[in-house]
């Protein structure tokens, strides 16, 4: 596998932005609706969740205290763009649980909690797994974890950061590992791997047109149509 330093996933980021552009997340009005978007967005396109989470505001709902009076049966008809939408109404009512009761409803005591307990906090709640935990305390409280995801997965395993069979843990520490804990960093790169996996290393990646092919001043990717690279005295 690749040892890259941090400065080579630097540089690989840079190539992205510059190609795409800051990708300006997480679009939304509140730390509130940040967190309720992520646990709307499992599973599902983005355009999805952005539909239900307007529901929810649309019907005034996006404030703790009336999302938890509502309760499921009346969230889940809203959130139906969302997929899984009962299985969505409850792990809502799941997080505003914890959230009323060691939070009282409010983002500041949320925030205040060290990221390492609020993290264990937010895995113990039924229906919360590692990415959107992470994406929560990212995106909505904006500490300094990388989140990574399927795409992740798939690009990194391709450029020989990781095997494809790595850890949710691990692929998360190759980045921490390297990478100084810099939220607004942290924030667009996973954002850029996202959009590089939607649009162009895809299943069938569409080499030809990445960024980050062979030429681009990166080393190119070990899987894909880049494999040639697969010599590569950087390959351990
Ligand atoms: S060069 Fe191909 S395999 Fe490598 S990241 Fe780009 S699309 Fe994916």
């Amino acid at each position: 596998m690749r040892n890259w330093t941090g400065t080579d996933l630097i540089s690989f980021y840079q190539v992205l932005h510059d190609s795409y552009g800051h990708q300006h997340w997480w679009p939304s009005d509140s730390a509130f609706e940040t967190i309720i978007g992520a646990i709307l967005a499992q599973n599902v396109s983005w355009n999805g969740a952005f539909q239900a989470v307007c529901a929810l505001s649309e019907a005034h709902l996006l404030d703790p205290h009336s999302l938890y009076n509502a309760g499921p049966s009346l969230i889940a008809p809203l959130i139906r763009s969302s997929r899984y939408y009962n299985q969505k109404a409850n792990k809502i009512m799941n997080f505003l649980e914890w959230f009323l009761s060691s939070c009282k409803g409010e983002i500041a005591k949320m925030m205040a909690i060290p990221t390492e307990r609020a993290r264990d906090e937010l895995l113990t709640i039924s229906g919360f797994g590692p990415e959107t935990v992470d994406s929560i305390l990212l995106y909505a409280l904006e500490k300094p974890i990388f989140v990574v995801d399927a795409y992740t997965r798939r690009i990194g395993s391709r450029q020989g950061w990781f095997k494809q069979t790595a850890t949710y843990a691990q692929m998360q520490e190759y980045f921490m590992d390297r990478l100084s804990p810099d939220v607004a960093l942290y924030n667009d790169f996973h954002a850029q791997i996202v959009n590089l996996g939607n649009k162009v290393c895809k299943k069938n990646p569409l080499c030809d047109t990445c960024p980050v092919r062979i030429g681009s001043g990166l080393p190119g990717c070990i899987h894909g149509k880049n494999q040639q690279t697969i010599q590569s005295p950087e390959i351990i």
